[in-house]
């Protein structure tokens, strides 16, 4: 019996899990010298810890998730995003005795129950940071800073930064008053979804795709025109703090970005290779998060990058040329008796630091060869029953075709000086 992977999920060959994994080593590298550190929470979480975080009347809680029950009659969802769980650890484990803000990251598979299509998968993953416990614009604009300096450590050119504010609990009564007022009066415009959101949360009419809806939310009263005072200042601040650091950047008011626990600063980093839509990551100010979990008032910002997203991005930018995923040594094994010898030198090279593989399959010399050269293998070193009593081996650069003679005591050494001095 055959099986496919299950819909909306896919296998991550090497080739692109390499490629990968150099984005997540990047990414972590960028996070310490920023002062973030690793977080590793569940897969899956009680439900609640999403449908009360992301908000009931978002299209994740509504549709998307992979709700089931465990054999106890316990509710649990799959993780569909990475903030939650992270501000419910956060809470869980105490970490407000922890000087603050703490600032974690966390990479790995989210899930969401979306009809599949190009690019978009149930199973999808993600790279992001969380900075708790401090409400300093300066945090916000951290935040913003790092993932654009990461996507340019990445290579990444001609992105578009996109930020908003979304004001906090005094300035939106006011303002969500109005804007239910707007989308009452034009209620037959607007698709069936949007026409229930109207009562549950009209910020939600903002994330629509449809058409129609689009064009009615363009015109709509927009939250950043209603921000008091501090919310405004607040906003300036992290506007300062960008330029200084010469990013440029484009005020949207309609940014809302999908989530209920948002407040004031959102942002979002769009690529010119995916289209005005996709972005390749996005977060924002979450300053009530922590109160939802049961903790003390403590405020938070942070973002997360899809992963897949970003490797497209990159692929197109041709960045990941620089990856060097060649191995350095194949041993050709020129006749079986000479085999257990091979396989000593085999391991005295790893052991070295030098990368190394030998034939496994009773193949001929010649087939060997062919073997290595399709792997990318850098070097051959040739082992036989006449190598071994000379006590000489040949080393043949797979590339130029070159080929040296040295004595078998000094394999390792020699390997390790060739190996390190060009690559
Ligand atoms: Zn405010
Ligand atoms: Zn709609």
């Amino acid at each position: 019996m055959r099986y496919n992977a299950p819909k909306g999920t896919t296998d991550i060959l090497p080739d692109t899990a390499r490629k990968w994994q150099y984005l997540e080593s990047k990414a972590a590298n960028m996070f310490k010298n920023y002062g973030y550190e690793p977080i590793i929470t569940p897969i899956f979480e009680h439900t609640e810890v999403f449908t009360r975080s992301i908000g009931i009347s978002t299209d994740i809680v509504q549709k998307e998730m992979y709700t089931f029950k465990d054999k106890a009659g316990r509710s649990l969802t799959l993780r569909p995003e990475g903030t939650a769980p992270v501000i419910r650890a956060y809470v869980n484990n105490n970490m407000q005795q922890l000087p603050q803000p703490v600032k974690l990251y966390y990479m790995g598979p989210m899930f969401r129950y979306e009809r599949p299509q190009a690019g978009r998968y149930r199973q999808f993953w993600q790279i992001g940071v969380e900075a708790i416990g401090s409400d300093d614009p300066a945090l916000d604009a951290e935040s913003i800073l790092l993932m654009i300096n990461y996507f340019k450590s990445l290579g990444l050119k001609g992105l578009t930064l996109y930020i908003n504010s979304m004001g906090c609990d005094k300035d939106r009564p006011k303002y969500m008053e109005l804007l239910r007022e707007y989308a009452e009066a034009n209620r037959k415009r607007l698709c069936k979804d949007c026409q229930k959101r109207i009562d549950l949360n009209p910020l939600r009419l903002f994330d629509c795709k449809d058409e129609s809806c689009q064009l009615v939310m363009k015109d709509a009263p927009k939250l950043l025109n209603y921000l008091e005072v501090d919310c405004r200042k607040h906003f300036n601040m992290v506007k300062r703090y960008l330029e200084m650091q010469k990013i440029e950047y484009i005020v949207k008011p309609e940014l809302v970005r999908g989530l209920d626990y948002y407040t004031k600063t959102t942002f979002e980093v769009i690529s010119p290779f995916l289209g005005a839509q996709n972005a390749i990551g996005g977060g924002g100010r979450y300053d009530k998060l922590v109160e939802e979990f049961g903790g003390s008032p403590t405020p938070g910002i942070g973002f997360a990058i899809g992963t897949e997203r970003l490797a497209i991005a990159v692929e197109k930018e041709g960045a990941f040329d620089s990856i060097e995923d060649r191995m350095d040594v194949f041993i050709a094994v020129a006749d079986q008796s000479a085999k257990p010898n091979a396989i000593d030198i085999l391991y005295a090279l790893r052991e070295a630091g030098i990368s190394a593989d030998i034939d496994y399959m009773g193949r001929s010399l010649k087939a060997q060869l062919k073997y290595a050269n399709r792997r990318g293998f850098k070097y051959t070193v040739f082992i036989g029953p006449e190598e071994l009593e000379k006590k000489r081996v040949a080393v043949r650069n797979m590339e130029t075709g070159e080929q040296i003679e040295i004595n078998i005591d000094e394999l390792i050494k020699v390997m390790r000086d060739i190996v390190m001095e060009r690559f």
